[in-house]
């Protein structure tokens, strides 16, 4: 009784929400990548998520595989998260006082990713990540950032210089509004180039505070670090007494049960987390070495704060999200990320679609590269064939599938993702690669 029939592309309800969207919020959306801008059309307004299915305003149904961008490792409404936050809800919103949940959540945190000995709750990735920079540069007194390019740390200001992400998938150049000053202090390397960061080091190391990068870059689509890449960053800065912030706010909790760190494990000195660690509400947090996170205000003098820090419904979400996250979870996520991974290849393969899968863990993304090459950094990704990716992804739509609205973008699978939605996007995929052909 599998329905897969194509819909009627049409979505007047969507549209009729997006029209009104426009007229009081920028772009019609509250973040950018939501708005379809490099796909085109309608983006689907949701008014419902349930295990692995989303159901839009105009009723249909679509397996979803981005999982609002990674939060929802356990599918949507997983019933023992929606219990967790009713009763932290009924309990009281905010209190703007030390909660003992906090406590619970920087714990299991701690437990999973053994160098960060303290841990931060903030609100957000961005504001996790610029909380870490702001450390990193008080604790060394130094003030260069080293980022790569293609990779996405939130929009703060010093580093959306060739930001990934949003800023990838619109074609942005550097962003207006970030000054010369605010980005005079950041230094952009290509991804996976070691000669680079020794270069940068050689020429500026004394000034340098800390190398930034996602631990397993998905936001320029997925490009895993080369074999050792971030043990040499970890080398690298070391010898010059610079700091090493690996992001992990996508891959956190998401790959393994301690993120990328569960794979390649690499002791920076400072993570960031967020996504699935908030379990879809927005709880993010940073962490590391005791010595280097105890310099934050009230004990050190590197001032941050926050009014909302560690609300107590986020942090009820993101504690049930990760004590859920078990070993079974991870290697549901695993397998469903092989299937589908095999199935998207055979069938662009069958339909003569040049491309290349490319996974860190179960993330995955298809960049629709005409030479098939290992791509291995920004300019590597921007060599895609965006058209072929519109038509994909539109084809997937009308069969119900929600596919991340980007060539630049992860896949993001979750671990309720059972027979009959795996069934919807193999039903669905030859169609879509001959879409794409
Ligand atoms: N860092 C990475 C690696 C991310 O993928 C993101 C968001 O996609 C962020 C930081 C920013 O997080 P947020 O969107 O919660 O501010």
């Amino acid at each position: 009784s599998l329905d897969t029939t194509r819909y009627d592309y049409a979505a007047p309800v969507s549209a009729g929400l997006f029209d009104r969207a426009k007229r009081v919020t920028p772009g019609g959306v509250n973040s950018p990548v939501r708005a379809f801008r490099a796909v085109g059309g309608t983006p689907r307004f949701m008014a419902q998520g349930s295990g692995p299915w989303l159901t839009d305003a105009d009723g249909r149904r679509y397996v979803d595989l981005v999982a609002s961008w990674g939060p929802m490792i356990l599918g949507h409404a997983h019933p023992a998260v929606v219990e967790a936050v009713t009763a932290a809800a009924r309990r009281g919103f905010s209190f703007g006082t030390p909660t003992e949940g906090e406590l619970d959540l920087a714990e299991e945190i701690a437990a999973r990713v053994a160098p960060v000995e303290r841990v931060r709750l903030v609100n957000s990735g961005t504001e996790a990540v610029l909380s870490a920079v702001r450390l990193a540069r008080g604790a060394t007194g130094r003030r260069i950032v080293v980022k790569f390019a293609g990779c996405y740390h939130g929009h703060v200001d010093a580093l959306l210089a060739s930001a990934g992400s949003g800023v990838a998938t619109l074609g942005l150049p550097d962003t207006p509004g970030v000054t010369t000053g605010a980005a005079a202090d950041t230094i952009v390397l290509p991804y996976n180039d070691v000669a680079a960061v020794e270069a940068v080091f050689a020429e500026h190391g004394p000034d340098i505070a800390v190398v930034v990068s996602e631990a397993a870059p998905g936001n320029m689509g997925v490009v895993p670090p080369l074999d050792g890449f971030n043990a040499q960053l970890r080398r690298i800065t070391a010898e010059h007494g610079a700091l090493l912030l690996l992001d992990e706010v996508m891959t956190g909790f998401r790959v393994s049960r301690s993120g990328w760190y569960g794979l390649d494990p690499v002791d920076a000195d400072l993570f960031t987390f967020g996504k699935v660690m908030g379990g879809g509400l927005p709880a993010a947090a940073f962490g590391g070495r005791a010595d280097l996170m105890e310099q934050l205000a009230p004990n050190g003098p590197v001032y941050q704060a926050g009014t909302l820090a560690g609300n107590p419904v986020a942090v009820a979400a993101g504690l049930t999200t990760l004590r859920h996250c078990t070993d079974d979870v991870y290697a549901r996520c695993d397998r469903v990320a092989v299937t589908l991974r095999g199935a998207t290849s055979a069938a662009l393969f069958a339909a003569g679609v040049p491309h290349r899968v490319q996974q860190a863990g179960s993330m995955f993304s298809v960049f629709f590269v005409p030479d098939e090459r290992q791509v291995r950094d920004y300019d590597d990704a921007r060599t895609q064939d965006t058209a072929a990716h519109r038509a994909f992804f539109h084809e997937m739509l009308a069969r119900g599938v929600y596919l991340p609205p980007s060539a630049f973008e992860s896949w993001f699978v979750n671990a309720a993702l059972d027979d009959e939605a795996l069934e919807r996007v193999l039903d669905a995929l030859p169609a879509a690669a001959r879409a794409a052909a």
